[in-house]
């Protein structure tokens, strides 16, 4: 039987840590503030938007959730973004993804204070990861990864890994994260067009499937013994679901789970960590902004 890679559990241990954190910064006479915009009314980026906002608060961070209707102008989400900028209350500014079509994603991301970028995404976040900077704000998702590599003892160096996937979001930061110094995999990225995806893959010690296609990799794309971190969170139809919906990862776990030595399951897996990354990041951001702690 495979080890489960909990990221339930894993994700209470790094929010009890950060609650601690934030609790040592309010005795300092700072509440970490984090900024949450939602423009629009996807209901997938609805559900996120509350559980960030409902995570801040149990933590006892400040917390703005901003919820703009779907037609707002570009120039109005950019003045919001100055004003979150500018507003000391505020250490974390994340625009939920996807925006509306008419708004320019990458414009609203290069608009956000840098230091405020708890997602990771500003070029100047993505340069310094790159260059191996230890100020990089790194994207939550990938960094929650890697953390729960770490909590369940898996050993990265020399390891050879393959991320299937490579938007800027997941795949990329995830590979230059597993290939920085200190974690020393060896990487391959893949992506749509990689031939025989399935024998890229089985040469992973470490598989990190992030390419949004349910069930995607199954027991051909994986090596006897392998760690799969299935970063996949997708909606199948299922009407025997309450909501009629089941959430499934990129790879068939049923199908997997019997070759690897350690998985992640979906839900419960990737998801949990990204949120306690969140609110790690957003108290990195506040310590360097206000020079506290
Ligand atoms: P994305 O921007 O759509 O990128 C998908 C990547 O997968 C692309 O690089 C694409 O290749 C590649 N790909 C697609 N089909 C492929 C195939 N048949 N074979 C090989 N590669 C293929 O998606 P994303 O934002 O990175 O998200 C990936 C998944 O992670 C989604 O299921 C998403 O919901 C999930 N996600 C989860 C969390 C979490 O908190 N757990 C956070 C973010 C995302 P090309 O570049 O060639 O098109």
């Amino acid at each position: 039987m495979p080890a489960i890679i909990d990221g339930k559990q894993t994700a209470a241990r790094c929010l009890a840590e950060t609650a601690a954190d934030i609790a040592a910064l309010r005795v300092a006479g700072v509440t970490p503030g984090l900024a949450v915009v939602l423009i629009g009314e996807n209901p997938a980026s609805l559900a996120y938007v509350r559980s960030k906002d409902k995570t801040c608060r149990e933590l006892g961070m400040h917390s703005r959730k901003i919820e703009l209707p779907a037609d707002t102008p570009q120039d109005e989400v950019l003045r919001l973004i100055a004003e979150l900028n500018a507003d000391p209350a505020i250490h974390g500014i994340l625009v939920q993804s996807p925006p509306p079509p008419h708004i320019d994603e990458a414009a609203i991301v290069r608009a956000i204070d840098p230091r405020k970028d708890v997602d990771g995404f500003h070029p100047l976040n993505v340069a310094a990861l790159a260059m191996e900077d230890p100020s990089a704000m790194v994207p939550c998702t990938p960094l929650g990864c890697l953390e729960l590599l770490r909590a369940h003892d898996i050993a990265t160096a020399g390891a050879r890994a393959v991320v299937v996937g490579r938007s800027l979001i997941v795949g990329k930061p995830m590979a230059l994260l597993l290939l920085r110094k200190g974690t020393d995999a060896t990487v391959t990225v893949a992506h749509s067009r990689t031939a025989d995806l399935a024998a890229v893959c089985r040469e992973a010690d470490i598989l990190v499937a992030a390419l949004g296609r349910p069930n995607f990799l199954g027991a051909g794309h994986v090596r006897e013994g392998a760690v799969v971190i299935d970063v996949g969170i997708n909606r199948v139809d299922d009407p025997s679901a309450p909501r009629g919906y089941r959430l499934v990862g990129d790879v068939d776990f049923d199908a997997v789970a019997p070759k690897c030595r350690a998985i992640t399951p979906v839900p419960g897996g990737v998801g949990p960590m990204t949120i306690a990354m969140l609110m790690g990041n957003t108290v990195r951001a506040c310590r360097r902004i206000t020079g506290k702690c």
